[in-house]
């Protein structure tokens, strides 16, 4: 580093670094109350800006970037970083400097990302930030020598206690060139040779400066060969040549990605061995006493799933109330607009048709929120790293990996997030026996559906005191789907996929308090998205729903023996046969067909028949209408508590989302393993509910 004063002036500033490095904590000590907070376009990544005045009367601008651990992104956060550092994003001038934020407390893994960021050629100064973390682990970090390995200044903060943030304000004015100790590691011969010839040939066929043609070298030697084909924006001459690099490297027996990443680890290993002193006997951080209850063998286990069914638990009985409130205030509309309209097709279209279906899907809400509040509560105060670590060894025992814990426990909320989280899994067999059992978790969409189940058929009791026996229930169907997914991953790895299981390894970050404002956005997030389909695909499918189960009108007939002769009971009816085995009757055989749009567009299906079916109206819930169905001919309930188990078990294993598989198509470039999914899916569930069918008949449970 040269003092280049008088050079021209620094006008962004990017902080870059691991999540929870204390990139923030660093952000507000600088720029104080100067900030702006808002979203980079097109994406929910949040945008934090704020300036600083470094010399003179010139304004620089400081951006808080979103956590990464490498420039290899794997998530939408990543991306925008790396899209900054890369001077790639349309949004976003690219930094003049960068100050790399590294937890000193994890040293090998901070520095990952700032050996990535100097070969990129970018003037960068480090905050070797958490000093006091790592003294209290027993460590001392020598500035010097790391500065000295590294080309670039160094200089120690307790960004919590504003400790070094003057000499970093110096150092980031001293700070105009870049590292002169870039790509200092060094790859094994062979793919050294062909990284380097790659480089050649990225510079001369699309002119790329060195830095940059070096990383789109190593993206593209690391990124799987099928998915090649689909990198356009490359010359085919070039994308010629890395096919020919990937077979001889593949050939050489070399995990492509394991080699680059193990060749910067084995370098940075080198320069901590210069630059960090044992002090002492580490004691054991809080976080480290909690992981050593928390992660335990047996007791991690117990808790993670004691977690879990507080979780169901919590979700059943706090949201009551709202739903209520939601639920009233639909009947109360509904009351008003037939106080204020004649009687008639079109004020029953409204009522009965678009307000019914809409209601009974929109009551769903709470409990939705509350799944996607747990969901971020865990993952914000850094528990889910622990669940994966706890469930990566249940999932090595079915031959996957634990990086196949965060797609699948994101299925929890939607397949689709999750099977695109699947690309983070380096082995293709990994990646697809994951893409093949996320949909079998169960995802917010079917709530609404296991929710109507039980309030119509699972009774309102106490179990051990503390649990209640809906919570129970959904927390056992939330458990089906989680291990019928293994199971299927364990059947499918030994079979189609067989191969080695993969090592993991993981991080976990230190504990820490939940941020209530990511949170509130997050919810934020999704009730704007469910309300908008509540508006559109549920209003419209309820609408087209009801003509169709109102028409062709007989005269005569009581509502329901109307409902039967309309088009969709001649529907229901056709389907019937070949759902009987499983003990469903015709209305939810129109519920599965419906549902075919979206899952939770059983549940408005529900509400519209039933509505157009009863006589007088709205103050029967559409739960105890379920309840109270009699079967015509026998007079007996034509559903009960079995029935409703199986619709339940049913939508845990069918894949019945066309979103879905439009999205495995595309990840996996073929139609073979969609396909391949819809058959193993339906069959799986046609086969265990009519199992469990017949076992409840024997067991008495379907009178
Ligand atoms: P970010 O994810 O990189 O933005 O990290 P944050 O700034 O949110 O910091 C994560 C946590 O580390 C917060 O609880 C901070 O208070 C804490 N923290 C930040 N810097 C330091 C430090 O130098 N020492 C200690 N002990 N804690 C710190
Ligand atoms: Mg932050």
């Amino acid at each position: 580093m040269r003092d280049s004063g008088g050079n021209a002036p620094i006008r962004i500033i990017a902080l870059v670094g691991n999540p929870n490095s204390g990139k923030t904590t660093l952000f507000n000590a600088l720029t104080g109350l100067h900030q702006k907070v808002g979203n980079y376009p097109g994406v929910t990544v949040e945008r934090k800006e704020g300036s600083i005045r470094l010399e003179g009367d010139a304004d620089s601008t400081i951006l808080d970037l979103p956590g990464t651990y490498s420039l290899m992104p794997g998530s939408p956060d990543e991306e925008i970083a790396t899209e900054i550092l890369l001077r790639k994003a349309t949004h976003t001038p690219g930094p003049d400097v960068v100050v790399c934020v590294v937890d000193a407390s994890h040293l090998e893994r901070n520095l990952y990302l700032v050996s990535q960021i100097i070969d990129q050629g970018l003037p960068v100064v480090i905050a070797l930030n958490m000093v006091d973390v790592a003294a209290r682990a027993g460590f001392s970090i020598n500035a010097k020598n790391l500065s000295h390995e590294l080309g670039v200044p160094v200089i120690p903060t307790v960004a919590s206690k504003g400790e070094g943030v003057a000499q970093l304000t110096q150092a980031i004015l001293n700070t105009r060139t870049p590292s002169a100790k870039r790509q200092l590691w060094r790859l094994p011969e062979t793919v050294q040779k062909e990284t380097e010839e790659l480089v050649g040939i990225l510079r001369n066929v699309h002119r790329l400066p060195a830095p940059q043609a070096l990383h789109e070298a190593i993206s593209l030697l690391t990124t799987e060969s099928s998915l090649l084909d689909r990198l356009d924006r490359y010359a085919p001459e070039v994308l010629a040549h890395v096919r020919k690099d990937h077979q001889k490297l593949d050939f050489l027996g070399y995990e492509r990605r394991a080699v680059f990443v193990e060749s910067r680890y084995a370098w940075i290993r080198s320069v901590c061995a210069i630059s960090v002193t044992r002090t002492g006997g580490a004691r054991k951080s809080r976080s480290d006493r909690i992981d050593a209850v928390l992660t335990h063998r047996l007791w991690g286990v117990v808790i993670f799933l004691a977690l879990m069914a507080l979780v169901f638990q919590a979700m059943f009985s706090w949201s009551t109330i709202p739903m209520d409130l939601i639920r009233k205030a639909f009947d109360g509309a509904g009351l008003w607009i037939e106080s204020v309209m004649g009687p008639g097709d079109l004020r029953e279209l409204i009522i009965h048709g678009g307000l019914a279906g809409v209601a009974a899907v929109v009551t769903f809400l709470p409990q939705i929120l509350f799944l996607f509040l747990f969901l971020g509560l865990l993952e914000d105060t850094g528990y889910m790293a622990r669940g994966a670590l706890i469930m990566g060894r249940v999932m090595a025992k079915v031959g996957l990996s634990g990086k196949s814990f965060i797609p699948l426990l994101s299925s929890f909320a939607c397949a689709i997030p999750g099977i695109m989280a699947t690309r983070t899994i380096e082995n293709p067999r990994d990646r697809i026996a994951t893409i093949l059992v996320a949909p079998l978790m169960s995802c917010s969409a079917r709530l609404p559906v296991y929710a109507l189940m039980i309030a119509a058929f699972i009774p309102q009791r106490s179990v051990f005191g503390v649990f209640s026996l809906a919570g129970i229930t959904m927390f056992s169907m939330y458990f089906l789907g989680l291990s019928m997914a293994l199971l299927m991953a364990w059947i499918f790895k030994k079979s189609l996929l067989s191969g080695a299981p993969p090592v993991f390894i993981i991080e976990l970050p230190p504990y820490h308090l939940p941020s209530i404002r990511s949170l509130l956005q997050l919810m934020w997030e999704r009730s704007r998205l469910f309300l908008r389909q509540a508006g559109t695909v549920i209003l419209g499918a309820s609408i087209v729903l009801w003509f169709l189960a109102t028409y062709p009108k007989s005269d005569g007939g009581t509502p329901a023996q109307n409902l039967n002769r309309s088009f969709v009971g001649m529907a229901g009816h056709a389907i019937e046969p070949l759902i009987q085995p499983l003990g469903f009757d015709w209305k939810i055989g129109v519920g599965m067909v419906t549902s075919l749009i979206q899952r939770e567009v059983f549940v408005s299906t529900m509400a519209t028949m039933y509505n157009v079916q009863s006589e007088g109206g709205g103050t029967v819930s559409l739960p105890e209408k379920i309840r109270q169905e009699k079967n015509p001919e026998t007079g007996a309930p034509s559903l009960t508590a079995l029935t409703g188990i199986c619709v339940m078990v049913y939508y845990v294993l069918a894949m019945q989302c066309f979103s879905t598989v439009a999205v495995v198509r595309r990840e996996t470039n073929s139609w073979r393993w969609p396909l391949f999914q819809i058959g193993y899916m339906t069959a799986l569930a046609y086969t265990v509910t009519f199992v469990v069918y017949r076992i409840g008949l024997v067991l008495g449970l379907g009178g």
